[in-house]
């Protein structure tokens, strides 16, 4: 299951499937599950899924 989370620095989304590892942000924050969010289609432009 992909999940999606926002950095809190600087806004930028990421997806990936990896929903247990810490994600580092371009900008160096890093980025926990706790942001894991759903990815919402619906609202948004196209995303870059991670397959
Ligand atoms: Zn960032």
């Amino acid at each position: 299951m992909v999940v999606k989370r926002n950095c809190p620095e600087c806004g930028a989304e990421w997806y990936s499937a990896t929903d247990k590892d810490d994600w580092v942000c371009e900008c160096g924050c890093l980025l926990g599950e706790e942001l894991n969010k759903l990815p919402e289609n619906k609202d948004r432009d196209a995303v870059e899924a991670d397959d």
